[in-house]
């Protein structure tokens, strides 16, 4: 066995700080023989040559081909990486982040969160010798507010670069100008579509290097008619694949992790009632834990199926898939700047995405992938390629980054496609109502405490304003616990005791005073390890909320913000933190119009409260937390607020939509309406409200 691959390129000086070790264990010889199958591998030379040459290369290659996992331990074996430097692989992906990082350090043999390590959001897995970071194209961004020329790096890789994320593309950007600044830094595009011209120009006709793909033959079957219900079809089409095709795992790809977690069931019962061959039911989605995603890469003594949104389209590698079941749809990202709602929508996918997925089938040997529309369809329904998710968010958020990081003259800013001018202002409008923008569109010492949290900028507003409310801590507890997966179990076999369980909790006045109530109830049943079970919590989430917690308390207390609660039995008690919340979503209110409709201000749309919801009357005014679009309109997380204290902390944003050319007529009625009320009835009885 070779103990080293074969080196045909200088190992530089540089590298000598990087630990050595004396031996390997088992586990890295194993991996080390896979590893050199890899496509990659036998272009590790040529790779280092290029890198060394160029400051910035493209690279291009099939998903599978080794990039993610093998690029950044040859520019490690190059010595390209300084002394206490590290090389940065960005990940759209939070379980990708893990998930390779994990993968990486066990290749290498070192312990994960030491030489190795990952950074996502609220969990920073690194420690003083890392010279291999993972982390989200989010985790960077948010670096390079504290080190603009991200000098902790000596290599930078933007992975996963045709994703075109809204992190990556604002990446680009930035990097492209440091990288001005800093000619020793070199940078790495990695992408798996072919579609790399359009980055080697704009990286200044940086050179492309291409991996050739291994790919076997995928042979692709279309279903003859539209199929009404895509769930039904795909178990129907996995189960006839375990019946009567040949060895080989499944891959299905659907939109979600309750759609996921319910086919698996489905899935079970029909093995079991026509007695099948076991069948191993694996589901992949981005909150699912880490232990049982690790499961996916285990060998199983059965065929394995696995159900999965599109985070096994490029993201992550599994080995062994024969079959593909592609649906045609994936959960995309939709914002309409008129209406400023951003929202999460099942639509169908595009041409480029159709194309990955069916290359999943063909990574071990030839496969087949059953798409579940029609050839028809595939050819004149679907976009050629996904749209960047620049042209489809809410931009606030990075919006306010960028101006804090110093770049003024967004207009100009290097966009590889520039956003829609109408959804850049509604960001730099949001950011004004929330005070984060002065008049002239600088930045206040507000939207320089906002843009610190890690969070949206509504949520960041609330924690700055509660210590007004005398509420920081209960304002603390509510944002981390709307940062962490739903709290709520609701098992499909116990749906009834479940709902039970919850109301336990609910509050009356509101859905995030609910989430308060749980987190006390957790802190106080934490010794007993059933508590979280026999209430139907979910233990992990409200653990990480404990942690997530801290860490905003941390940035709270670094900011000289007061943590504060009031008298927990006065009755403005919940009042306060009511009120508190307004002053972060006074953009998301809705008015009661009749029985149990409510209308969205602004936007105008009719929606009901969303069936999780425990607010079981229905005040006139609700702010709530987010709009879903499913069968129905629903708000989600609503808690009652009074109409003065909009007006209060917002008037100058309801003036403006009343005011402007084209006002929301039925939004500028309710106000009006309203404000009359108010004049005329003591408003200054109810504003000095005592704190
Ligand atoms: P690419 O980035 O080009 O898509 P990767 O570097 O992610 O390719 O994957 C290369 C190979 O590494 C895969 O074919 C797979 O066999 C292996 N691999 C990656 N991640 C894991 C993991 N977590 N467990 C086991 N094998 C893995
Ligand atoms: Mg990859």
């Amino acid at each position: 066995k070779s103990v080293e691959p074969e080196e045909t390129y200088t190992v530089e000086e540089n590298n000598n700080w990087i630990p050595k070790k004396e031996s390997y264990s088992q586990k890295y010889y194993d991996i080390l023989e896979k590893r050199k199958d890899l496509p990659v591998w036998k272009q590790k030379a040529e790779f280092i040559e290029k890198i060394k040459k160029h400051q910035t290369i493209i690279l291009v290659g099939e998903t599978g081909s080794g990039k993610t996992t093998q690029i950044p331990q040859f520019v490690v074996d190059a010595g390209l990486v300084k002394p206490n430097t590290m090389v940065g692989v960005t990940q759209p992906r939070r379980v990708a982040a893990i998930s390779v990082a994990q993968r990486v350090a066990d290749e290498m043999d070192f312990k994960i969160g030491e030489e190795v390590g990952y950074s996502i959001r609220f969990e920073e897995k690194t420690s003083s010798k890392t010279f291999m970071k993972y982390l989200t194209d989010g985790m960077l961004l948010r670096e390079s507010m504290h080190d603009p020329l991200l000098e902790r790096y000596s290599v930078i890789i933007l992975d996963e670069a045709h994703e075109r994320t809204l992190s990556t593309d604002i990446l680009f950007g930035l990097i492209k100008t440091v990288l001005k600044k800093r000619p020793d830094l070199k940078l790495v595009v990695m992408s798996a579509t072919l579609e790399a011209g359009k980055f080697q120009k704009y990286f200044d006709n940086a050179p492309l290097m291409q991996v050739p793909g291994r790919l076997h033959p995928v042979e692709i079957f279309h279903t003859p008619e539209p199929e009404r219900d895509y769930l039904e079809a795909a178990i129907r089409t996995v189960i006839s694949i375990h019946k009567s095709e040949g060895e080989g795992d499944i891959l299905v790809f659907l939109t979600g992790e309750e759609e996921i977690e319910d086919t698996c069931l489905k899935i079970q019962r029909e093995v079991k009632n026509l007695r099948l061959d076991p069948l191993t039911t694996l589901p992949l989605y981005s909150t699912l834990p880490i232990y049982q995603q690790s499961r996916i890469f285990e060998p199983s003594e059965h065929r394995k199926c696995i159900i999965s949104t599109n985070i096994a389209e490029t993201s992550l590698t599994i080995d062994g898939i024969v079959y593909v079941i592609d649906p045609g749809f994936s959960k995309q990202k939709t914002y309409n700047p008129r209406s400023r709602v951003e929202s999460l929508l099942v639509s169908p996918i595009s041409k480029a995405s159709a194309k990955q997925r069916a290359g999943r089938a063909g990574r071990t040997k030839p496969g087949k992938c059953y798409r579940l529309y029609t050839e028809k369809s595939f050819r004149e329904e679907l976009e050629v390629q996904t749209h960047p998710e620049i042209l489809r968010s809410n931009l606030s958020s990075v919006i306010l980054q960028i101006l804090r990081l110093g770049v003024t003259d967004l207009v100009h800013f290097d966009w590889m496609d520039a956003p829609v001018p109408e959804t850049m202002m509604r960001a730099l409008e949001t950011l004004h109502y929330l005070g984060a923008l002065d008049g002239e569109g600088n930045i206040t010492k507000t939207g320089e405490i906002i843009s610190e949290f890690p969070l949206d900028p509504q949520l960041a507003k609330i924690l700055i304003t509660s210590p007004t409310f005398k509420c920081s801590n209960e304002a603390l507890t509510i944002a981390a616990m709307l940062s962490v997966p739903n709290v709520f179990q609701r098992p499909k076999d116990n749906r009834n005791d479940a709902d039970a369980a919850k109301k336990n909790f609910d509050h009356y006045e509101g859905d995030h005073l609910s989430l308060l109530n749980v987190y006390h109830a957790y802190k106080k049943n934490q010794e007993n390890t059933n508590w979280c079970y026999d209430n139907f919590l979910n233990f992990r989430a409200l653990k990480q909320a404990d942690n997530v917690r801290s860490q905003l308390a941390r940035i709270m207390s670094k900011y000289k913000l007061s943590l504060e609660s009031g008298d927990a039995s006065s009755r403005y008690y919940y009042q306060n933190i009511r009120r508190c919340l307004a002053t972060g979503f006074f953009m998301q209110v809705a008015k009661l119009e009749k029985k149990n409709q409510y209308l969205t201000l602004g936007d105008e749309q009719s929606v009901i409260f969303h069936p999780s919801s425990g607010l079981t009357k229905k005040p006139e005014w609700v702010i709530y937390n987010e709009f879903v679009l499913t069968s129905q309109q629903y708000i989600r997380t609503v808690t009652e607020v009074k109409f003065e204290w909009l007006m209060e902390t917002a008037g100058a944003y309801f003036n403006d939509m009343c005011a402007g050319q084209n006002p929301p007529k039925k939004t500028k009625d309710i106000i009006e309406k309203n404000r009359k009320y108010l004049s005329t009835n003591n408003y200054n009885n109810n504003n000095n409200q005592k704190r």
